[in-house]
């Protein structure tokens, strides 16, 4: 097994002025923070994260090496809002996935209420368990989950990625198996959609992860998209796991920061497994045909001055 298409979308959803959400898709690594804080401090916080994990080396194994990415990524964001008064007290939530495919295993660690699924054979398993008031009052019997899932307080957090010196993160690993699909979200998504609803719509626009992370971020805006919404899907192919990693294409890097500007913008990235051809949105094969067409040009007007010259 290895790893096949991968995919990661952003949106700013229908109520939100700011998209402080963001992800990271660089197979064999995948994350989501949502940022929380006042002014812009909440994109900073989940952006930071984002760019500390970016930093993520080859030699990073398990949820032990993604646990030392938040470590390291939360010491950034609590250095950053004490040095810096107007970030005070922002953090982000992180959810992150490497996929180790040599052992047919993915390392999950994650703090706050990003949610990692596994859609195994049509069924969607919640793979983390919320670091939030709801999820914790559900744990203790307090609520049922339908309780939970109406609950005014559902999107108050009790851990989260840069607010204190220190984090506790939770790690863990589980297995991946051939045609499993592997999803990451922040809660605009989870929220928004139910797990039903999650799992019918991947498993239907299973042909293409790209697609899939669209009909996902539709689907939350058409049930009213009150929070940025944020997915990052990859997928377990038969192949080679020695096999070189994918290629990523620029546009994946450059939307890293998964940082929107206004209401309704949508960001996509979508590195693809070697073998397939690279989708990349704004950038086509159209963007070369201007230079071909010039070089054609300059060849057939070389020809021209040639000949000129020589029947002279
Ligand atoms: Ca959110």
């Amino acid at each position: 097994m290895r790893l096949g298409s991968a995919a990661g979308v952003t949106d700013t959803g229908r109520r939100r002025l700011r998209n402080e959400d963001a992800f990271i898709c660089e197979p064999p690594l995948f994350a989501v923070a949502d940022g929380m804080g006042g002014a812009r401090a909440g994109e900073i916080a989940a952006g930071l994260a984002a760019a500390a994990l970016e930093e993520a080396g080859a030699e990073t194994r398990g949820a032990e090496g993604i646990t030392a990415l938040l470590v390291e990524a939360n010491r950034r964001i609590w250095e950053r809002s004490v040095q810096d008064p107007a970030t005070a007290g922002m953090g982000t939530t992180v959810t992150a996935a490497l996929l180790d495919a040599a052992t047919g295993t993915v390392g999950v660690a994650h703090v706050g209420d990003s949610r990692a699924y596994r859609l195994r054979g049509g069924a969607l398993e919640q793979l983390t368990t919320d670091h939030s008031l709801v999820a914790e009052l559900v744990e203790s019997g307090v609520l049922s989950p339908e309780e939970a899932e109406r609950h005014p307080q559902r999107s108050a957090i009790t851990r989260a990625l840069g607010t204190e010196a220190t984090v506790d993160v939770d790690a863990f690993t589980v297995d991946a198996e051939l045609g499993d699909v592997f999803l990451i979200c922040s809660d605009g998504l989870s929220n928004m959609v139910s797990d039903d609803e999650i799992a019918a719509v991947v498993s239907e626009a299973r042909g293409s992860l790209a697609d899939a992370g669209e009909a996902l971020v539709s689907a939350a805006n058409a049930h009213g998209g009150e929070d940025n919404i944020t997915v990052v899907l990859f997928e377990i192919v038969a192949g080679d796991p020695e096999a070189p990693p994918p290629s990523v294409p620029a546009p994946a890097t450059a939307t890293a920061d998964g940082v929107g500007d206004g209401p309704g913008e949508t960001q996509s990235a979508e590195p693809l497994a070697s073998g397939g051809p690279l989708r990349r949105h704004g950038a086509g094969a159209g963007g070369r045909l201007p230079a071909i067409l010039l070089i054609v040009a300059v060849l057939v007007l070389g020809i021209l001055v040639l000949y000129w010259g020589v029947s002279r």
